[in-house]
This record gives structure tokens, C-alpha cells and sequence, in this order.
């Protein structure tokens, strides 16, 4: 215990303790987020330099891509048609290899020195000699230090940038700033997992595995110190996800709602189809979490078109068949505005009363709708974001229900939370994820899966078309109509390009409109029009009276129009996959034959092949998010971010998902074990999680 305190203060020092660390360096640190002692043992190197796989100057050949060490035995400016700066290295090969540079000649000439060490990497052309054109170096040092590189060692090569390259912190300066640091502090880092878990998972020290991941002593020593780091990033991310678990589903304190009432039963009966067996299977799980006075924290993930909202909708109506209010949160007017007029009209005749909030409403009639929620003249809420503002009030909310959840972050999900007492709360997403990562980044909740489409679902057909083919999938759309069909039509709309992708969109429109659509009716929806506009559109659309609906991707939540069953993807090669799927998903809604047909540039790139090949192949949502998740990586997939998660400097949760796996295990043992982590060999574990992931847990906590 003393021994920690101890090792724990010098750790904790800034940096400029370090007699090598002046204000200059010391600011420089701290613009990259390295303030203390502890934070620079942490500052990885982004890759390592085998001197023993190295190839001999003497060997190198045309075209060969390689890392080359060697010495610079003489360089300069040469003039010629064109300026270019030379650094000649050897070896002891004695091999000769010439680097140029074409630009910044004052700043090689000042950073060069004849006599020191350099690892190149690049192509090698020959002419004449062996040549390298601004290869990506690495600066070793001078002959004493660079004659060490040559004795086989694996060199540690650290990431820097321009402005730490001023200080002389390039990587050759990490490198001796590093080695100062590991052999003069090295045993003072005090350890932060448990001694019996590292027993279990063979983990190195803490202190072997920093000398290590620094300056390894060999291959096998380096991979044992990755697979410790690797292990402490997936350890405490999963130590915050069973810490709140725990607390968002305390044993008890949440509300029991006992009582199946008739409506339920009226609802069930009256139901124009019967619901899959996996509807009943969740709504059985829902039923028995609810019944529970553990508060519920249950997800709901659903491929397009399993039946997400009657699922929601009982239950809905079971907690106010209890006497409480509930919300539903939608990430879009449109799809709320869909969702209220559903649930309204299934719900009227029951006798519950359902409104609608979304932030366009007039003032006069928001404030009549807000006093009717804070005074409990309403049992149902259908909105929008507008639902946590902070004037908003219930009388008793009991249930929160958020649809297509992974477009909120986790403070707006608590911050609805927040609106009740310990509310039973149930969030649903249509973005399936592969099950084996599902546990993690849904950690904190329970899970459900509606694994069924409904009965008679046709799959939807889709297909891949070249630009120049266009006007035939536009013969086909009227041929289509012709025999009843309504079709959608979509263009890409992303923020970067808001501006000009909007005009694309409704130039388009104008176009069709006035020209090869000319005989038909169309609508144009997209977000910037006024909601009572685009409430306006939608159920000319919805009724039937518009044969064709031009928009962006506004719809790609959520919208339901049974008889559309076609929808023309333009620029598709524009799209993630995953958008993708949730728009085609908007067709294949009802008993028809629906068809899907993306429309791309001539020569989209690999990736954008890729997608396009993924969505003709398979209908599947899972089989689509695994093939997402590969091409973007799960920081981009997961939108790590709005989950509350930490980012991973060095684990890979997809690739590592057995070493995830493990340090799940033990997490959740630690935390039901010692939820506290009271316990002696737990003070760095505790210590280590306060520091560096305190904000995170607290940020699910705000509301
Ligand atoms: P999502 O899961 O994508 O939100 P929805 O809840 O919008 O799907 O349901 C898609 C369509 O399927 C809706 O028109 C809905 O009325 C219908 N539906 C839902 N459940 C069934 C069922 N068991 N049998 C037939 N149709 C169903
Ligand atoms: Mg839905």
C-alpha cells in the first residue's frame, strides 16, 4: 500500500520534472494530451524496426517497396533541370543508396547531419545507383547510438508530427526520451490489474510489459507486452460497462407493473395480422422484465421490417395500463410524425389518449400540449429531441421507448431517462450487430432479437446498374407504375456537402417532374422543408395520390408505405452499406414483389464495389452490418463516441474479440465480486479507472 502511494506520486509528476523537459517540450507534450510522467510511458511506438530482417544496401533491387538503414556519408543540394536535395547512405554492405528530396532544402540541410544514422522506407528505383524519392525516415542517431541499431536490436520508431519535431521530439527523440524514462523510473508504475486475474490470463507486469512494449528484447516479449496492453484497454472498458450495469439495473427500485389489462387484450385481438413467433418471444421477455421491480434496460434489435413498433406499442400500453405515462423518442419529425399516426389510430378507440411533440409546433398549441403531459391528461408521448428539453414535464412518466437508438448518444437516452423515476426503459435499433460484439457495446443491456420477418415477406430483388443504363431503370419505374406500383427515388445528402447535394436533388426533381415523369405524380421531400410540409407530402404519398416520391435520405428510418415497392438508389456508390440497407428497407414492406436497383458512377471504387456487391448478394442485416464493420473498422462502426465508449489505442475489438471476451469475464467477476474494488490488490485497479475513465461513467449518469 505505502509502495503504491509512493510510485503513484512520482507517476503522477508533469513532465518537466524530466531534467530533458523545458517549457518549449513540456507544452508541446501537453497539446497532445501528455501531461504527466505516467502519460509518456503510455506514448506507444506506432511500429518497430527488425534490424535483424533488414535487407543489406548491396542487395537491394528495381521496384523493391523496403525499409533500408544505413549511415549518411555525404549529402547536399544538386542543381540541375531540376533543384533536388541528395543524402547518400552506406553500409556495411557498402552498397550505396541515394535519397532525394525536391522541396525544403534549408530544413534537410539543418536536420541532416553526415555521420548519422537513417531508416528509409519506400521504392527503390534505379538509375543508375539505387534511388529513393522523399522516403518516410526515421532519424537513430550518430554513430555510437546508431551502431547500437546495428547489434540486431528491434528498434522502436514513435509517431510525432511537425510541431514535436520542433522541439526535437521526432521519433529518434521519443526514443531517448523513452529510454531515460523506462530505465530510470521503470519499477515505480504501479500495477492496475489485480494480481489473480493476471495469473489467470498470463499477463506480463505492468512494469515488464511498458521496458517491453518500448524496448523489447525480443519478437515474443514484444507480442506478450501488446497482448498485456491490449488486455488493460479491453479490461476497463468493460469494467465501466459492468459498473453501469449496475447501476442502471439495481435489483430493485424500478416500477412493477403487475397488471395485464384489457386493452392489451383488445389490441392482440384486433390485430389485422398475427404476430411472428419472435414478436411473441420478445414481447414475453419484455412482459416478465416489466413485471420485475429491477428497472428494465432492454434492446430491441430488429432487421428493417421485423416489426419493431407493435412490439413497442404493447409495451406502451401495458405501463399504462398500470397508471403510467410513457415516451417514445424518434430520431426524426417524419418518423415520429408516422409513428404517432399509427399508434393514434390503433389506440383511439381504447380509449388512450396520444399526442404528439416535435419542435416545429406553434407556441400556443405547445404549451397546451406540455401542460396536458405535466398535469397527466396524457398517457402516451410521441416526439422527437423536443422531448428532453427541459420545460418538458411528466406527471408520471413510467416507460421510455427510443426507436432507432443508435441515432441518439448516451446522454440524450438518459437524459429522457432522467424525465421519470427510474423508468423502465426499452431502445430499439434496426443496425444489427454481429452477436459476438453485441455483449460489449450493448454491455450494459439486455438484449433481444427479432430473428423473423413477417409471413409472406417476398425477399426484395436488388440490382446493381451502371449510370448508363439509367434510362432503361427509368422505362422500367413507369411500366411499374403503370400497374400500381409507387416508387421511391433517392439521392445522397451528407453534411459536408448539404448545400450542393440539395440542389442536385431538387434539380433532378424539376427535371423528371416537368420531363420523363411528366404524366405522373411526384412529391419531394427533404429535411429542410417545413414539417407541416413534409407531413404533407408523406400522406399524399402514403394514401396512394403520388406515384413517385423524390427524396433524400430523410426516409431512411422508419418510414412505412406498404404498397411502394420500389425504390431507385442514385449515386449509390455515395452510400455506407449499412444506410443502405435501412433505405432499401423501406420497400419489401407488404405482399408484393418489391425491387431495389442502385444506380452508380461508371467506375466506383474497390470499396463502393464492394457494397454494391454486398447488397445484391443478401438481404441479410447481420450478414450486412459483419461485412460493414470490416470495411470501416469498429471505431467508425459502432460510433464508439456516442456509446459512451473509450477508443482503443491498441486493442482491436473485432480482431481481439477473444482477449474482449476474457476480459469481460473478469470485469464482471471484479465488480460482482468487490463492486467497490475495496479490496488491497485492487487500489491501482480502482485508482487507474477513477483517473481515466471516471467521466465516462459519470456522463451516462447526467439527468
Ligand atoms: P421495423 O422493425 O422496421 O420498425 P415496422 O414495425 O415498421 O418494422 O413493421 C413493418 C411493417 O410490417 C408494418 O407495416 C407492420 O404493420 C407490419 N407488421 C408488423 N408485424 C407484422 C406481422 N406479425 N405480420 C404481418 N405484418 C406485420
Ligand atoms: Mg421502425
Amino acid at each position: 500500500m505505502s509502495d503504491n502511494s509512493k510510485a503513484n506520486r512520482l507517476v503522477e509528476k508533469p513532465v518537466d520534472v524530466l531534467r530533458s523537459i523545458g517549457p518549449k517540450r513540456s507544452s508541446a507534450l501537453n497539446k497532445i494530451g501528455i501531461f504527466t510522467i505516467e502519460d509518456l510511458f503510455y506514448y506507444f511506438p506506432r511500429r518497430y524496426l527488425d534490424r535483424s530482417s533488414l535487407l543489406p544496401i548491396s542487395k537491394l533491387r528495381d521496384g523493391m517497396e523496403v525499409t533500408v538503414v544505413g549511415k549518411i556519408v555525404n549529402m547536399g543540394v544538386k542543381r540541375g533541370r531540376r533543384n533536388r536535395f541528395m543524402a547518400i547512405l552506406s553500409d556495411d554492405s557498402g552498397g550505396l543508396l541515394t535519397c532525394i528530396w525536391f522541396s525544403q532544402f534549408a530544413y534537410w540541410q539543418k536536420i541532416f547531419k553526415i555521420g548519422e544514422w537513417l531508416a528509409v522506407s519506400g521504392k527503390i528505383k534505379r538509375f543508375g545507383g539505387y534511388q529513393m524519392t522523399h522516403p518516410e525516415f526515421d532519424r537513430l542517431g550518430e554513430d555510437a547510438e546508431g551502431k547500437q541499431v546495428n547489434t540486431g536490436k528491434i528498434i522502436p520508431l514513435y509517431p510525432s508530427s511537425d510541431s514535436l519535431t520542433k522541439v526535437n521530439l521526432d521519433s529518434r527523440g521519443f526514443r531517448r526520451l523513452l529510454q531515460e524514462l523506462v530505465y530510470q523510473y521503470k519499477s515505480n508504475l504501479p500495477e492496475v490489474i489485480p494480481e489473480h486475474i493476471r495469473k489467470n490470463q498470463h499477463l506480463m507486469n505492468i512494469n515488464d510489459a511498458i521496458e517491453n512494449i518500448h524496448f523489447p528484447k525480443s519478437f515474443e516479449h514484444l507480442q506478450h507486452a501488446q497482448r498485456r496492453f491490449k488486455f488493460d484497454e479491453l479490461f476497463f472498458m468493460e469494467l465501466l460497462v459492468a459498473f453501469r450495469k449496475k447501476k442502471f439495473s439495481p435489483e430493485t427500485g424500478g416500477i412493477s407493473f403487475e397488471h395485464v389489462g384489457e386493452k392489451t387484450e383488445k389490441l392482440y385481438n384486433n390485430l389485422p395480422f398475427d404476430l411472428t413467433n419472435a414478436q411473441k418471444r420478445v414481447l414475453k421477455e419484455i412482459r416478465s422484465d416489466m413485471k420485475s421491480s429491477r428497472p428494465m434496460n432492454r434492446l430491441l434489435q430488429g432487421d428493417v421490417g421485423s416489426g419493431k413498433t407493435i412490439v413497442a406499442l404493447v409495451t406502451m400500453l401495458i405501463a399504462v395500463e398500470n397508471g403510467y405515462q410513457t415516451a417514445l423518442m424518434a430520431p426524426t419529425e417524419i418518423l415520429a410524425e408516422q409513428h404517432f399516426l399509427t399508434i393514434h389510430s390503433m389506440l383511439e378507440e381504447l380509449g388512450v389518449r396520444v399526442l404528439l411533440l416535435v419542435g416545429a409546433q406553434a407556441k400556443r398549441e405547445r404549451s397546451k400540449i406540455l401542460e396536458l403531459i405535466a398535469n397527466g391528461e396524457t398517457d402516451i408521448v410521441i416526439g422527437t429531441h423536443a422531448l428532453i428539453q427541459e420545460h418538458v414535464q411528466f406527471h408520471n412518466l413510467g416507460l421510455v421507448v427510443i426507436d432507432e437508438q443508435h441515432r441518439f448518444g448516451v446522454l440524450q437516452r438518459a437524459e429522457l431517462r432522467g424525465k421519470g423515476v427510474n423508468p423502465d426503459v426499452l431502445v430499439m435499433t434496426a443496425t444489427p450487430i454481429p452477436r459476438t460484439l453485441s455483449m460489449t457495446v450493448y454491455g450494459d443491456l439486455d438484449v433481444s432479437i427479432l430473428n423473423e420477418l413477417p409471413k409472406g415477406r417476398k425477399p426484395i430483388m436488388t440490382h446493381w446498374r451502371k449510370e448508363n443504363r439509367r434510362s432503361k431503370v427509368y422505362q422500367y419505374i413507369r411500366d411499374e407504375i403503370k400497374k400500381g406500383a409507387q416508387a421511391y427515388i433517392v439521392f445522397p445528402l451528407v453534411e459536408e456537402s448539404e448545400k450542393l447535394d440539395l440542389k442536385a436533388a431538387t434539380d433532378s426533381y424539376e427535371k423528371m417532374k416537368d420531363g420523363f415523369f411528366k404524366d405522373f405524380k411526384m412529391g419531394l421531400l427533404h429535411g429542410r422543408m417545413k414539417s407541416d410540409e413534409k407531413e404533407a407530402v408523406m400522406k399524399l404519398f402514403k394514401s396512394g395520390e403520388l406515384d413517385i416520391l423524390v427524396s433524400t435520405t430523410v426516409i431512411e428510418v422508419g418510414v412505412d408505405v406498404p404498397n411502394a415497392t420500389i425504390m431507385v438508389i442514385e449515386h449509390a456508390e455515395r452510400f455506407g452499406l449499412s444506410q443502405l440497407h435501412q433505405l432499401r428497407g423501406r420497400v419489401g414492406r407488404g405482399i408484393k414483389q418489391s425491387i431495389c436497383i442502385l444506380i452508380t458512377t461508371e467506375n466506383p471504387s474497390g470499396e463502393s464495389k464492394k457494397r454494391m456487391q454486398t447488397m445484391t448478394d443478401t438481404n441479410d442485416g447481420f450478414k450486412i452490418a459483419e461485412v460493414d464493420l470490416e470495411l470501416r473498422g469498429p471505431g467508425e462502426f459502432f460510433g464508439t463516441k456516442q456509446h459512451g465508449l473509450p477508443e482503443m489505442k491498441i486493442a482491436n475489438i473485432v480482431q481481439d474479440w477473444k482477449l474482449l471476451q476474457a476480459a469481460r469475464e473478469e470485469a464482471f467477476e471484479l465488480v460482482n465480486d468487490d463492486p467497490q474494488l475495496l479490496k488491497a490488490e485492487e487500489i491501482g485497479t480502482r485508482h487507474y479507472f477513477i483517473k481515466n475513465y471516471r467521466d465516462k461513467y459519470d456522463l451516462a449518469w447526467v439527468g
